[in-house]
């Protein structure tokens, strides 16, 4: 009731009036409003936000999310197209590890478990210049020792069998391959015949596959940012400023950014939906 939709109009400046009330410049046309809704999204730069900084707030530098991780060069893209279900990837001399399916692309490592790590790691990983070692475990949560057993008893039980074309973990054939030439094995070699420095190096490919990261690629055309304006100057309860009455915040101009699945549209919705609510009761 009473609500005036206008599309196509860009808001150019927020000033805030003596009265606590605000004026807002459109390309069209000035109005006064008391309360404000900011739900103007993610950007890219920090230049984006100078006009929230100048409304007296703090702002987290805003950096992408949500990206795939660039290998120029590495024979691991000849495996394009090819999934690990359930495979952990951890970033070197860093905490961040994660898990999931990986998806070898023509250009690197994509998959939930590589978008989980760009979204967790955005900010280390944009320091790092999006340069680091990816330590991958085909084998998810085993540990040496138990790809070690499994290899053992699977030699016992399979002496004659080829190494190459042969594993006791249902991977992929054609990622099998690659991580038996990886580890330096020929092709023709029998499982009774592997030997012990055969079956380490094979263990270590297995669990701490290391693969240099040198970039990032946008996934699809996803692009979500994190940083935005500083958590601690909104009140969650309302999604009011800290810093302005009447002025408030929803949706991915916070400093909020979620993995893939739906969190961005989600906290774009529940902070939407507390900011219409409480911008229309008494302040
Ligand atoms: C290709 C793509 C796919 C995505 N897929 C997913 C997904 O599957 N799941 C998920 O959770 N998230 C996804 N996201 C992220 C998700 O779209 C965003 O987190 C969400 O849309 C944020 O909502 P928002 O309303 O805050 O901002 P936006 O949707 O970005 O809307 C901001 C609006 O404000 C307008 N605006 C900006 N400045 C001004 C101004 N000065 N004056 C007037 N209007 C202005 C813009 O034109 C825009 O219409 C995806 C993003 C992209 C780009």
């Amino acid at each position: 009731m009473g609500i005036q939709t206008l599309i196509q109009t860009s808001i150019n400046s927020i000033k805030i009036l003596d009265n606590q009330n605000f004026e807002l410049i459109s390309t069209e046309q000035t109005f006064t409003a008391d309360r404000v809704i900011i739900t103007s999204g993610g950007t890219p730069k920090l230049s984006g936000l100078k006009w929230i900084e100048d409304l007296g707030h703090k702002v987290v530098e805003p950096l992408p999310s949500l990206y795939t991780f660039n290998m120029p060069g590495n024979p691991v893209c000849e495996l394009m197209g090819i999934v690990n279900e359930n495979t952990t990837v951890k970033i070197e001399g860093t905490k961040l590890i994660a898990d999931g399916p990986l998806l070898v692309t023509h250009w690197g490592m994509s998959g939930p478990a590589v978008l989980k790590l760009s979204a967790w790691g955005a900010r280390i990983l944009a320091e790092k210049q999006y340069k680091f070692n990816a330590l991958v475990n085909w084998l998810h949560t085993q540990k040496d020792f138990q790809a070690q057993e499994k290899l053992e008893q699977f030699a016992g039980e399979n002496p004659e069998k080829l190494v190459s074309t042969y594993n006791p973990f249902g991977l992929s054939k054609r990622l099998w391959l690659f991580l038996v030439n990886k580890s330096e094995i020929h092709e023709e070699t029998r499982w009774k015949n592997l030997g012990r420095k055969n079956q380490n190096r094979l263990v270590n490919t297995l669990v701490n596959d290391c693969y240099p990261v040198n970039g990032k690629t946008t996934f699809k055309e996803e692009f979500v940012t994190a940083g935005g304006v500083d958590l601690s100057d909104v009140d969650f309860n309302t999604m009011q400023s800290k810093v302005v009455q009447g002025l408030f915040f929803a949706g991915e101009i916070l400093d909020i950014d979620g993995i893939t699945g739906g969190f961005n549209f989600q906290a774009a919705w529940t902070t939407g939906w507390i900011a219409g609510k409480n911008s229309g009761n008494n302040l």
